[in-house]
């Protein structure tokens, strides 16, 4: 018999839960070898999400990169702020803070970093503050922030954690990736071999695969719970177990940095977002109840709460293993520090690039699995051993959490690194730490260690020399600062998110989910050309009613602008997913060539028929403007459910050409009254053949109906319900398109 029978091609990927990791592992896996597999993520609604998570480091770029996301679509879809680093209050001790920034502070010699430097500077009297000399935290501390060349600021964000989730479901879908809404109810196993074969529904059907990706959260359904994986424990030296979060509106622009604010039994988040603010707290339960906890929170948070406190309870550390047989668990379901320095999301990422690489598509071999569990267990070490530091070193004598905390016996290497620094000054990293020297060297002494000695080579200079070079950084770094733009500026003329109102209950989608399954239906128009038809054009309707309800206040009458109502711009994301719909589905039938541009909004008919000037009384086309080889296509989908509020109306002129062209000048020249009279057109919306135009097609509104069409047809709004139900929100809310290309050739 052969002790090594080949192994099993991997086809089909079943991912367990569709949180923050479960998106990222879609995203990641569909875009890099979505060709090669069948990619289905299952997850539950009722059960939801952990929902918090939105605080990230600046590696959070290269899964962006990986999977070449759009920056200001990814800004806008999310309600993103951008984040330089952490403010830490009173984690030395009561009233002292300090700064973690993303950034390079100073620069240094191959001997020596910049530290060294910077305390030979300080013992001399001649370098003031160790922030001064780093961009990235003099920036956040003055709450200003852009994108600079070169990576010229490093940054990271702050974002949403739902809508992440939203966004990143959007792209795995248009990817291919199937999702599966249902509750996991059983995980049937192999009785011989022990791999897992599929997880069984509450509806009782049977979601099989090859290799099941778990990240059902704290459950852990598949790894833990099914193959036995054990969770080993780091309570005895991450000391919080507990958490409470909760959602508040904004006060104030948003700063660019995450405040970490320390408390007697633990510590508070604050993340601004473009639309409200995240909170919380993380303590001990040892040191402080639930109840008492959650008053602690709300007695600190500024802003309307927008939901009541959650409670979240932990055990801080990781399974033995991550891999094991046909099951990989990323995310919580692999284990969990604490939100302390937004570690979480990256492990995530890890785990996904590292499953990316040693992708089993050839069968799982041992190996690879034995390599991928050394590796996530190397990574996740030393950040704990970071996140340790934090409690561990600190002077506050306030409470027994925090006395306990220093006394308490820390990992061996943190406690080297610890002791080599208070003497020396220095960091020794090993090979793929994630936190860089500066980080440890900017915490290290943030807690309150001032080493004892230096490096010699700092000695070198003399004073002269050293007050230059430090002097020079600090006037590098005030002048770089001093001309960036305050942080909400940016935001604002970067990528302003759509203001959707967070006290809704739940967060509106900002995606179209165009129902894969919609048909088609082409109908004909009198004398030749087709109006494209779409039925149940997209997944969830209510959603799109809902965010542009949530937005109702940005709607906006454009002075000048011939549609007899508010508009309000599609977000930029929903945008490219209808461009793209567009053009794989329907351009070529609608003679669309190369894309050359396409704009979207909502739109709402308002006007009284009474009111509506000239160029309103009659019909128009879309492609006014274009040039000889240009061509506008153009669609509306009905977001209204009473269909009396009228589809669209196609025509054609009765005229010739040049009594079309004098017809169309005269109703964009001529007032109402003075076009009426010449023309003998009465107030109202045209909805009807008349002596210059006859009907050639109607199509009836219906709720969820998208229609496309070519935009050098003659059309108008079937406007003739009475017009209190216009004026009535929603109203007759659509979507309206125009996507312009070359003609084909
Ligand atoms: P979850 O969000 O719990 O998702 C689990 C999924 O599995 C859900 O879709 C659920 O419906 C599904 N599921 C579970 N059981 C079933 C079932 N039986 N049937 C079907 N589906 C099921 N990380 C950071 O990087 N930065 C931070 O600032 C940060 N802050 C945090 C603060 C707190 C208090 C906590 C607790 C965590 C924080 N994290 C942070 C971690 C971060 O929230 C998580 O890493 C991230 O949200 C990923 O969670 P997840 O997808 O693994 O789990």
């Amino acid at each position: 018999m052969n002790p090594n029978p080949a192994p099993k091609p991997v086809r089909r990927v079943v991912i367990a839960g569709g949180g923050t990791a479960g998106w990222i592992v879609a995203a990641g896996l569909s875009k890099c070898l979505g060709r090669q597999i069948d990619i289905r993520l299952v997850e539950s609604e009722e059960i939801g999400t952990v929902g918090v998570g939105e605080a990230t480091i600046p590696t959070l770029h290269f899964l962006h990169e990986v999977l070449d996301l759009d920056e200001k679509e990814f800004v806008q879809a999310t309600q993103a702020t951008f984040k330089l680093g952490i403010s830490f209050e009173n984690w030395r001790n009561v009233g002292e803070d300090y700064y973690h920034s993303f950034g390079k502070t100073g620069a240094g010699h191959w001997t020596a970093s910049f530290q060294h430097f910077w305390l030979e500077g300080r013992r001399r009297g001649l370098a003031s503050d160790y922030g001064d000399y780093c961009l990235e935290l003099r920036a956040g501390l003055d709450n200003r922030f852009a994108l600079l060349p070169d990576n010229g600021l490093n940054f990271a964000y702050h974002f949403d954690a739902t809508l992440y989730g939203q966004y990143l479901r959007t792209f795995s879908e248009n990817l291919g990736v199937r999702r599966i809404e249902g509750k996991i109810v059983k995980v049937d196993t192999d009785a011989a071999s022990g791999d897992v074969t599929g997880i069984v529904l509450e509806d009782g059907s049977v979601v099989e695969g090859d290799l099941f990706i778990d990240c059902t959260g704290m459950r852990s359904l598949l790894l833990g719970q099914t193959l036995g994986v054990a969770y080993e424990s780091w309570a005895h030296w991450l000391p919080c177990d507990s958490a409470l979060a909760v959602q508040t509106t904004s006060v104030g622009e948003p700063v660019p940095y995450t405040r970490a604010i320390a408390h007697p039994w633990g510590w508070q988040w604050r993340i601004p977002l473009q639309h409200r603010t995240g909170n919380g707290v993380v303590f001990s339960s040892k040191h402080i109840s639930d109840d008492d906890a959650k008053k602690a929170l709300l007695a600190n948070v500024q802003g309307e709460v927008l939901r009541p406190p959650r409670v979240i309870k932990f055990t801080p550390g990781q399974r033995e293993l991550v891999w094991k047989k046909n099951v990989v668990a990323i995310g919580l379901s692999s284990g969990f520090l604490e939100p302390i320095e937004s570690t979480s999301i990256h492990l995530i990422q890890k785990g996904l690039l590292r499953l990316i690489e040693l992708f089993p598509t050839d069968g799982i071999r041992q190996s690879d699995i034995d390599e991928y569990n050394a590796q996530a267990r190397e990574q996740i070490e030393v950040i704990r051993d970071f996140i340790i530091m934090h409690y561990h070193v600190n002077n506050r004598t306030d409470s027994d959490f925090w006395i306990r905390c220093r006394e308490m016996d820390v990992p061996p290497l943190l406690k080297h690194r610890i002791q080599h620094f208070r003497e020396t000054a220095r960091v020794m990293l090993r090979q793929g730490e994630l936190f860089a020297e500066n980080s440890w060297v900017q915490c290290l002494m943030g807690q309150g260690i001032t080493p004892a000695s230096h490096h010699p080579i700092t000695r070198n200079m003399d004073d002269r020399a050293l007050a230059d070079f430090l002097g020079g950084i600090r006037k590098d770094v005030a002048r770089k600062m001093m001309a960036l733009p305050k942080h909400q500026q940016f935001i604002n003329q970067f990528a302003p998110a759509p203001r959707i109102d967070p006290r809704m209950d739940k967060a509106p989608t900002l995606s179209l989910r165009i129902n894969p399954q919609a048909r088609i239906d082409a109908v004909e128009l009198a004398g030749g050309g087709k109006v494209f038809v779409v039925d149940d054009f997209t997944q969830e309707p209510e959603s799109l009613v809902a965010l542009a309800q949530s937005m109702a206040g940005q709607f906006q009458l454009r002075p000048g602008h011939p549609y007899p109502g508010p508009q309000l711009d599609l977000p930029a994301v929903m945008s490219g997913e209808l461009n793209a719909w567009f053009r794989e589905r329907l351009g070529t039938q609608l003679g669309a060539g190369e894309p050359t541009g396409m704009y979207a909004r909502f739109s709402r008919v308002t006007q009284d028929p009474a009111s509506l000037d000239a160029r309103q009384r009659i019909c128009h086309r879309d492609d006014s403007g274009l040039g000889p080889s240009d061509s506008m296509a153009a669609c509306v989908h009905y977001l209204f459910k009473d269909e009396a509020l009228g589809g669209t109306v196609f025509f054609r002129s009765l005229m010739s050409e040049a009594d079309t062209r004098q017809f169309m000048h005269d109703s964009s020249t001529l007032d109402a009254s003075a076009f009426g009279d010449k023309y003998g057109i009465q107030p109202g919306y045209m909805t009807d053949s008349n002596r210059y135009f006859e009907v050639i097609g109607r199509v009836p509104a219906k709720w969820n109906r998208a229609i496309f069409y070519d935009g050098g047809v003659y059309h108008s709004g079937d406007i003739r319900g009475p017009a209190p139900a216009y004026r009535a929100d929603p109203g007759r809310l659509t979507l309206n398109a125009f996507f312009k290309s070359s003609k084909q050739t």
